[in-house]
């Protein structure tokens, strides 16, 4: 942590020194929630782009300069980061763009661009000394730090906190990786309150994005590594799905630090997309006015989160960008599950994917010009919920074994 320099405040400005346990500011309660702040220009002068390219930690810890992490603090040994940055120049001619880059963070360990929150929140659960960490989640950042505390080989327990809809593919996860699994009988929003009760009553470890300031940082890396990728010339938009607000937010971040530190001149614009059917930091984007708490009805159970925390960061990082945010329909994530598969090969679940789908729409409005290059990031893998892709995904064809009427199937389908 030798360039950290304290945790401000995002409401009231106070700062607090950076205690691998603290999450939010004394004045403030559930508003005040904290931001790392570095010393950028002791980053800027004692690391570099050369040092960064002779770097032989291809994970996520590569970038210790921009984390904040003691340098002695074991790290989970999955391989965290380090994803895959494909250029589709198919795709980006069916949604009408002049570039567009598909970086598929389902391929992190657990499935998804949680473990890059989950591996710092392990590093900072050590730090604090805990036994046992413990959150609330949709199903990813509950399965990444199963499995990223799991890695360690059994020295830090986890108890999980998901809500009674989370998909099997997750729950199974949870499991396997000797959670504690509470799947609670009610809303996200209901998982979240019994999670925060519990960490308080036995003061486990609090991972929930939603509080603590550390996550940021660790999903921050996902952009930190596009830059990287594409030498530091990044496209003009960047494109998120959005539930809690966290993975925009620390995007934001990111593109901050590179600026800071002199790593990149321009700066993306955020595109941030919500489902139709949950989504309420669009609505608060652009009324300008309080969030309002609504439903959580869509397919894309990962950013279904009613309630989100992390909003303010979110809005901020997203107008600070010039950006903009976009709802989808399921229908519309549905369609783009089948594009992307089909076209690239990227397996994604519907959260997954939801950011592309919401590109195609403000491609359609004119919001988005032809002219324009994306970056896009995958967040999640498709083989987490198996029911929602065979929903997008259609049927095989069934049949006795008869050559036959194999033929006459084909010729009815128009494949022969
Ligand atoms: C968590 C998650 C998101 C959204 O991230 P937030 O920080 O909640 O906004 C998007 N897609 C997937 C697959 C996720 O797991
Ligand atoms: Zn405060």
């Amino acid at each position: 942590m030798d360039f950290v320099s304290r945790l401000s405040c995002i409401n009231c400005g106070k700062t607090h020194s950076a205690e691998p346990d603290r999450y939010l500011c004394d004045d403030c309660g559930d508003e005040g929630l904290l931001e790392v702040e570095y010393d950028y220009e002791k980053i800027a002068a004692r690391w570099s782009k050369e040092e960064l390219a002779a770097e032989s930690d291809e994970r996520i810890w590569r970038y210790h300069p921009l984390l904040p992490v003691e340098k002695e603090t074991p790290r989970p040994p999955l391989n965290v980061g380090n994803t895959p940055l494909y250029p589709s120049q198919v795709m980006a001619e069916k949604l009408g763009v002049k570039k567009l880059w598909i970086k598929d963070d389902g391929l992190n360990p657990t499935g998804s661009l949680k473990d890059r929150a989950s591996a710092l929140a392990v590093v900072k659960a050590q730090e604090a000394g805990a036994e046992i960490v413990s959150c609330s989640s949709t199903g990813n950042a509950a399965s990444s730090l199963a499995g990223n505390a799991a890695s360690l080989g059994g020295k830090l327990q986890t108890v999980i906190f998901v809500p009674e809809r989370a998909p099997g593919g997750k729950l199974a996860q949870l499991l396997l990786y000797g959670a504690t699994v509470v799947s609670v009988q009610g809303s996200y929003e209901e998982a979240y309150y019994l999670s925060r009760d519990a960490i308080k009553k036995w003061g486990w470890y609090n991972r929930n994005a939603g509080i603590n300031p550390y996550l940021v940082e660790g999903k921050k890396t996902a952009v930190l590594e596009l830059a990287e990728q594409l030498d530091f010339n990044l496209p003009d938009w960047l494109v998120f799905s959005v539930g809690d607000g966290c993975t925009i937010a620390g995007a934001w971040k990111a593109l901050q630090d590179l600026r800071e530190i002199g790593f990149i001149k321009k700066v993306p614009r955020l595109l941030g997309v919500q489902a139709e059917g949950c989504a309420p930091i669009t609505e608060a984007f652009y009324s300008d006015s309080d969030l309002k708490i609504t439903s959580e009805d869509t397919v894309a159970d990962s950013i279904a989160v009613g309630n989100p925390r992390n909003y303010k960061k979110a809005i901020r990082g997203i107008k600070a960008s010039q950006g903009e945010m976009v709802n989808v329909s399921d229908e519309e994530i549905f369609a783009m599950m089948r594009l992307l598969g089909r076209t690239t090969g990227v397996f994604a679940e519907p959260a997954g994917v939801a950011g592309l789908a919401g590109v195609q729409r403000m491609v359609d409005r004119g919001e988005i010009s032809s002219a324009a290059e994306i970056g896009f990031v995958v967040t999640g893998n498709g083989l987490k919920d198996i029911d929602n892709a065979r929903r997008a995904a259609g049927e095989p064809i069934e049949m006795e074994p008869d050559i036959d009427s194999l033929a006459e199937a084909f010729v009815r389908k128009g494949i022969i």
